[in-house]
């Protein structure tokens, strides 16, 4: 019997019209579970669930200490689980098992649940004031309905919380939609929830595909869309929304620049572009994509990444030695070995890696690529894999006009120990994050989110739950 189920209004349930989607391992090319493919029928279903949730306010008039209750207590089952969900995470997604439970996901997810308990109870409104003669103002900071959070399948179990947290931290009630290929921890957090207190209904959890994904996005009761997505399913998500003039908030692609200066310190560097750029096989929104190094400094900086890339051991997401696992889908990693095809077909130099690895599972190696151009397919398209393109400049303004000539605006480094070097390339660049001599460090803390057409809207930090509030004025004669 296939032990994962749809949750809708707090009971498991299989989707309607029966069907269902297999679950693949990517490591090892098994199919080694099934969940429901939820339809029409299951949107309507749990939108129904969200709406009488929020119109009765079972959630929303809750008082903040007690909806930060129930976050706290969700955190605290999710890190008592964390080994189990651990090893569903990898086997569903091919990352390295150690990173899962004790580094990127899980502790993440459960200090960033932690993060929207504290946060839900530091929602107000501004102060009131007398803007008119015989009147008092308030503004009131109310949760703005029904929200669908819809995941992509990179960090399954995380993406799903940045959009829950803030959701129910702000009052709101939320459905959640997995991707199609890593449902299987999100379906977990129905249970969880209820098991931590949250009423029936605040929380519904739909797996499938685009189309109850699109459906979602469709439906009139629904106030506002988060995605974590591609590019091209944020533009789509955009047109349908605008048909019900619903909010929609955006974290898409990017093509993060990492730069090398001449007084970098190289080393370091090159430590946290393999990092940056190879962590959970390249396939990172925020991934150190194009390494961009400084001529007078090129060899030296190329040499030392050639060598701590080769050093990355890929394999088994179950071996303790192994960093870098497989690819999340056959396809996945079609389309990245299709990209470095036709770099080295247009004349590009691949200096390590570049070949699908002749092992079961859906394995590609860490690829470094030099010799490409500012306007080649490897430097201005979202690869999603683990392939950095590594270009050279002659000085700052060069490199400024080089790491910002891409759509994306999600993500970037620069390493120097130039101050003011540094702070003008952080005014400078047009990039959501800048991290200066570091590269991918995120915390709940802080807001994340893109410019350009890495979307809109801001995940984690208290800026999220704003996102999720809608501003009431009150204006009372006195
Ligand atoms: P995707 O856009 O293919 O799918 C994302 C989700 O959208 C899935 O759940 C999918 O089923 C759903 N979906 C697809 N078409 C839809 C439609 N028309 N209407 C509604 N829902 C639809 O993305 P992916 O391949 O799962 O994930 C990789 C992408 O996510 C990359 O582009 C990556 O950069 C991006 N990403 C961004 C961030 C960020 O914070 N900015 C974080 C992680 C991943």
């Amino acid at each position: 019997m296939m032990k994962y189920k749809l949750w809708i209004n707090g009971k498991a349930c299989d989707a309607v019209n029966g069907e269902i989607l297999a679950v693949e391992n990517p490591a090892t090319g098994e199919i080694i579970d099934s969940v429901p493919d939820a339809g029409k029928e299951d949107v309507d279903l749990a939108v129904a669930a969200a709406k009488s949730a929020f119109d009765d306010g079972r959630w929303s008039k809750k008082t903040p200490a007690e909806r930060s209750a129930v976050l706290s207590k969700m955190a605290d089952i999710i890190e008592a689980r964390s080994d189990e969900i651990a090893r569903i995470e990898s086997e569903d997604t091919g990352k390295p098992f150690d990173f899962v439970s004790l580094g990127g996901d899980i502790p993440f997810a459960v200090d960033n649940l932690r993060f929207f308990a504290a946060a839900a109870r530091d929602i107000k409104g501004s102060a009131s004031g007398e803007y008119a003669q015989g009147y008092t103002s308030i503004l009131r900071n109310e949760p703005c309905g029904v929200t669908v959070g819809i995941a992509p399948w990179n960090y399954p179990l995380l993406m799903a919380i940045w959009k829950i947290g803030p959701a129910l931290a702000a009052g709101c009630t939320s459905i959640i939609k997995p991707a199609p290929i890593t449902p299987r921890t999100t379906l977990l957090l129905g249970e969880i929830a209820k098991e931590a207190g949250l009423p029936d209904g605040v929380l519904n959890i739909l797996s499938g595909g685009a189309t109850p994904g699109e459906a979602l996005t469709a439906h009139p009761d629904v106030q506002m869309v988060s995605l974590t997505g591609s590019s091209r399913t944020g533009k789509a998500i955009m047109k349908s929304a605008a048909d019900t003039l619903k909010r929609v908030h955006l974290e898409l692609g990017g093509k993060a620049p990492l730069i090398i200066f001449d007084d970098a310190d190289i080393d370091l560097a090159a430590e946290k572009a393999v990092f940056g750029g190879f962590l959970n096989s390249g396939q990172d929104c925020t991934a150190a994509t194009r390494i961009l190094i400084h001529e007078s400094v090129y060899d030296q900086a190329v040499a030392t990444l050639v060598k701590a890339t080769e050093a990355l051991k890929v394999g088994d997401p179950f071996d303790q030695e192994t960093v870098i696992g497989s690819m999340i889908s056959k396809i996945q990693q079609q389309t990245v070995a299709g990209f470095v095809d036709r770099a080295r077909a247009a004349g590009a130099k691949i200096l390590t890696g570049g070949k699908v690895l002749d092992k079961s599972g859906y394995y590609y190696p860490p690829t470094l690529i030099a010799n490409v151009e500012q306007d080649s397919e490897v430097v201005q398209e979202e690869i999603f894999g683990p392939v950095l393109t590594i270009q050279s400049f002659a000085n700052d303004e060069e490199a400024l006009k080089m790491a910002n000539d891409v759509k994306y605006g999600l993500a970037s480094s620069v390493f120097t120990k130039n101050l003011s070097r540094a702070m003008r390339f952080s005014r400078d660049l047009t990039f959501g994050t800048v991290w200066i001599n570091d590269h991918l460090p995120l915390t709940s803390e802080t807001p994340h989110g893109g410019f350009k057409q890495s979307g809109f809207g801001k995940d984690l930090s208290a800026e999220a739950i704003s996102d999720y509030l809608v501003t009431k004025h009150v204006m009372v004669a006195l």
